[in-house]
This record gives structure tokens, sequence and C-alpha cells, in this order.
């Protein structure tokens, strides 16, 4: 059964990644721009095992079908299994456009699927549109300071990893199907074998997937003062980020730099505190939902990508901001 749009569907510790919702979000645009009848067209691949739950629940958020695929050879991602099982139903539905997150695992899968597909890939899109008919992909190059559009030409399926904040995620609401299929494969016809996942030993931060993110730059001056900047960040139930300088003079983690030779993040809200706003740093975090920036030069260039600057002692200001939270929540 024909379909125009495939999206890849995750899911993580027992639930649907995020990004999965604004792939539809995304497929539900594109089906607007194209004239596809979106009731009908755009479908979703997931891959798991004992997650059929999971599948309704992403039926319940846009995809006129969530094709599951079970089986204990998905039950943790290998590049070997999922690229196998995602080609075999892109083989059978035969869409215009397959379409997955920019994430750790696709970054992995999607190259495989478009070499064994023999079809063409974008990578890291913030945007994709159709013009007359044609897909056309954007991606950010050479540090953001480019912006490349790109077209994949006419052999379909055409394939895309999009990065997170490319679109709005699906509104819940559409009655779409689950239709649980197996793999054609057994976990021991696999050449690769999942062992562990180990993380890291500094634990647990993960700035790529986080809503709200303060972060401190050299102005913090010193390791015990990043207090003041993780005491904003808890008020807020958000992540601590940090420009190179305080990762290399080891006030934090390198898990925790912002930047071209860091994370790049794309929270709803980035607060930089301390932080000049040098293009390394900026590339790593203008896609950014909301940024407040927190400085005492009023000059300084991280106000140029600022949604709201505060020209002020970040000392001053952001015990003021975290009280205020604290308060505001009842938490005072
Ligand atoms: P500074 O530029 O020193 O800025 C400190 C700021 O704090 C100033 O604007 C100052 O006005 C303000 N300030 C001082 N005291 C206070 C106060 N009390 N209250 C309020 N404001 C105050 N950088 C990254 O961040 N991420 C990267 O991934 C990255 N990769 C790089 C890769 C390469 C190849 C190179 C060459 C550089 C890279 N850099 C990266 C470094 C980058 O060029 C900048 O040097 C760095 O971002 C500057 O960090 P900063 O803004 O914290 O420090």
């Amino acid at each position: 059964m024909a379909c125009k749009a495939i999206i890849v569907a995750e899911h993580e510790g027992g639930a649907v990644r995020d990004i999965t919702y604004e792939l539809l979000g995304l497929a539900h645009k594109l089906a607007g721009e194209a004239g596809w009848n979106a009731a009908a067209d755009i479908k979703a691949v997931f891959l798991g095992n004992g997650v059929e739950k999971l599948a309704g629940e992403i039926a319940a958020r846009g995809a006129a079908e969530v094709i599951y695929i079970e089986g204990q050879a998905l039950a943790e991602y290998t590049g070997d299994a999922y690229h196998r099982a995602i080609e075999e139903v892109v083989k059978a539905e035969d869409p215009a456009i397959v379409l997955f997150g920019h994430t750790p695992n696709s970054w992995d899968a999607a190259p495989l699927v478009s070499a064994g597909l023999d079809r063409p890939l974008a990578t890291e899109c913030s945007a994709i549109t159709f013009d007359g008919g044609k897909a056309l992909f954007t991606r950010k190059v050479f540090n953001g300071k480019f912006v490349q559009i790109v077209d994949l030409g006419g052999a379909q399926p055409l394939i895309a990893t999009v990065m997170r904040g490319a679109a709005q995620p699906s509104a819940p609401g559409g009655g779409g199907s689950v239709r649980k299929i197996q793999p054609s494969f057994a976990a021991g016809d696999l050449r690769a074998r999942f062992i562990e996942i180990k993380k890291g030993e500094t634990g647990a931060v993960d700035l790529s997937q986080a809503e709200i993110i303060v972060a401190g730059g050299r102005g913090v001056g010193s390791a015990e003062k990043i207090s003041v900047v993780r005491d904003l960040a808890d008020s807020l139930g958000g992540q601590v980020g940090a420009s190179r300088p305080v990762t290399d003079m080891g006030w934090l983690p390198h898990e925790h730099q912002v930047g071209s030779s860091g994370v790049t993040v794309s929270p709803k809200l980035y607060i930089a505190c301390g932080i000049s706003g040098a293009i390394q740093h900026i590339v790593g975090m203008r896609g950014a939902g909301y940024i407040i920036a927190v400085n005492k030069d009023r000059d300084a260039p991280i106000f140029g990508v600022a949604d709201v600057g505060v020209v002020g002692d970040l000392f001053e200001i952001l015990p003021a901001l975290s009280k205020a939270v604290k308060e505001a929540r009842g938490q005072g």
C-alpha cells in the first residue's frame, strides 16, 4: 500500500522520543504544500520489542498507520537490524520521502538505508519545503555561516535526517491504526550484536535533548561560582551548559560544552550568562526557541542573537531570577 511520507519513529526509556512528533508535524506541513492526503499518506515505521503501546500513541498523533516491526532482533538498536527492517518497509510502501530525526541512532541508520536503497540523502536538515512540486532541503553548513538548499533530484524516495526544532510537533488527535509485522530476519542472522549501553562516567547530561539550558561562560569566573548558573538551571528544571573556556579550564566536564566543538542544542529556552557570543558558541545554540543573554558588556555579540538581552552583572541577576522562579513555583 503506497504512501507519500514515512517517518522513522524512535523511543527511549519506555517513551516515544519527541522528535517523532516533530517529524509527524513536518510530514503534515509537507502534505499541505504537496497536496497529499494527510489522513492516508503519512505513515510511521516503529521498531522494537514489547512496545506496541507506544506504537498506539504515535498513531494517535497524526500517523495514518504505524507499521510496528516487532522482534527480539529489534529490542535494542543496531544499525544492521534497523536499516534492514526500515528498508523492507520503504520498499513495500514506496513513499516519496523518508524522514529520520537527526539523532544518534538515525545518524547511523539513515546513511545505511540510503546506501541500501541507492537513494539520495540530505542530513541535518533545518527545514524542508515543497516548491513547485519539488522538495528542497535546507542545511546549515560551515559552522552555520552559510545555508545550503539541496535538491536531491527525482529518484524517490528522498531521504533526510531532520534537526530538532525544524517543525512544530503534531497535535494529539487522529485515529491512525497500528499494523504489527515481524522482521524477515532473526537476531542470529545479524552481523551486529547489541552488548550494552554505558553511560558516560560523569553521567546523565544530554544537552541535545534538554528543553531549558542555562549556560555559563568565562564571565562566571571560577569553578566554584558555576553554582550560580546551576541554581538557576535547577530552579527552571533545566540543564547546565557552558562555553568552551569553562570546559577547557575544567570548571565543568566537556559534555556541557555548547558550540562548534561541543554539542549543538535546540532547547525551548537558552539563557547565556557571561558568554560573549563568539561564532563557535553561537552556531551551537542559535537554534534555541528563545534566547536570553546576560552580559555586563552592552556591545557583546551574544546580544545579536538574543530575544531578550540583559546588560548587567550575572552575580546580581541570576540569584534574583532564581529567587523569582522559585517563588513563582511556590518553592521559595
Ligand atoms: P569570553 O569571550 O571571554 O566572554 C566572557 C564574557 O563574559 C564577556 O562578554 C564579558 O563581558 C562577560 N562577563 C564577564 N563578567 C561578567 C559578569 N560578572 N556578568 C555578566 N557578564 C560578564 N567556544 C564555545 O563556546 N564552544 C565551542 O564549541 C567552541 N569551539 C571552538 C573551536 C575552535 C576551533 C576555536 C578556535 C574556538 C572555539 N571556541 C568555542 C572558542 C570561542 O572562539 C570563544 O573563545 C569562546 O566561545 C569564548 O567563551 P566565553 O564567551 O565564555 O568567553
